[in-house]
């Protein structure tokens, strides 16, 4: 991909928008679009956010035939483009946003001043750490119920985690699958009472507690089962599956503006919804660093959009 910029690095900007997944390049569309010339910082190292590390997309709307999701993005990102928003494939990695002016600081120290900044940064997904795991994302190996299961019609899966997440993408995950076994590292779930009972009544369901995937097994590019591990005898055994689930949690990245903007208890940025306003004027959040209920390419969109419209307002009232 290409970097484009409008405008000198040191000119006071109307917006800046940090982060390139849905959220952050429909933010830049829509300031692009209000005339506000935005500047996105899209990372250095993952441009385009999540959606660039699955195949297909077969949820995000105006697609009936599904779509990749690096072409997704690589749409997404020319859209915005088109309207005159500057791309730069970079991080932040310093902010001071307390001020009238936000100052960003990129990794080659440049510091770059707005008048308004728009935080799209996203949230990982916490990786079990295992060879092939993130070779085989997107064919076999997954994150999310709700954009993949769909794929998975009549198969066996296995689903990582204990807490209610995990129990609620299995039982998610049953509608489709031929059997879900959820992997457990203690004796007892985490999930609340009422999400353990419904997942215990699901036939379809099993348990495999104190154990932990030891090894992903793959055949011609694709998942085909699992090795468990059992944590307290060491004792293995094969499980064949071609779907693995693994929700064992989140990490929004707010590291950047912990010491400046309120998170809430699991490290999510605040705002004050329904806007997109955090606790700072001129500083808005928008998509998965915010939000840990839906997480969706288009809750994040929305929200972006959300981001710009906001922004827009407030530098509206500085004139
Ligand atoms: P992200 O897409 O995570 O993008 C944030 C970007 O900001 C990243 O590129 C990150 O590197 C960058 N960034 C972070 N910090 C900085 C910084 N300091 N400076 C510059 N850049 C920074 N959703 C669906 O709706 N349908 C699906 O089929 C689907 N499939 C998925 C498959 C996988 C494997 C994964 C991981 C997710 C999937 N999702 C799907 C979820 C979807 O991708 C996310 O909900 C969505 O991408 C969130 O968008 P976002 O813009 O908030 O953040």
């Amino acid at each position: 991909m290409t970097t484009t910029t409008t405008g000198a690095r040191n000119d006071v900007r109307e917006v800046v928008v940090i982060g390139s997944g849905p959220a952050g390049y429909t933010a830049a569309l829509y300031t692009a679009r209000a005339q506000l010339k935005p500047l996105l910082f899209g990372s250095s190292m993952f441009v385009g956010g999540s959606l660039t590390t699955t195949t297909e997309v077969e949820n995000f709307p105006g697609f009936p035939s599904g779509i990749n999701g690096p072409d997704l993005m690589d749409n997404m990102r020319a859209q915005a483009e088109k309207f005159g928003a500057g791309m730069i494939d970079d991080d932040i990695i310093e902010v001071d946003l307390t001020g009238d002016i936000e100052l960003l600081t990129d990794s080659a120290g440049t510091v770059h001043r707005a008048k308004a900044v728009i935080i799209a940064t996203g949230s990982g997904y916490r990786k079990l750490g295992l060879p092939k795991e993130e070779e085989l994302s997107g064919r076999g190996v997954s994150w999310c119920a709700t954009c993949d299961g769909f794929f998975f019609r009549e198969r066996d899966i296995v689903v990582v985690g204990g807490g209610d997440t995990a129990m609620e993408e299995a039982a998610f995950l049953t509608r489709f699958a031929r059997s879900a076994t959820v992997v457990h590292r203690r004796p007892t779930l985490r999930a609340s009472k009422a999400v353990q009972n419904r997942a215990f009544a699901d036939d379809k369901i099993s348990f495999a507690f104190d154990g932990e995937v030891a090894e992903i097994k793959e055949t011609s590019n694709m998942l085909s089962g699992v090795v468990l591990r059992d944590v307290i005898t060491g004792a293995t055994r094969e499980l064949d599956a071609t779907g693995l689930f693994i929700a064992i949690g989140h990490d929004p990245r707010t590291e950047l503006f912990a010491d400046q903007l309120e998170l809430d208890a699991e490290g999510y940025l605040e705002t004050q919804a329904p806007t997109t306003r955090t606790g700072l004027p001129g500083v808005f959040g928008a998509g998965d660093v915010v939000d840990h209920l839906y997480r969706q390419a288009i809750t994040a969109a929305g929200s972006g959009c959300a981001a710009a419209l906001d922004a827009e307002r407030y530098l509206a009232g500085l004139r």
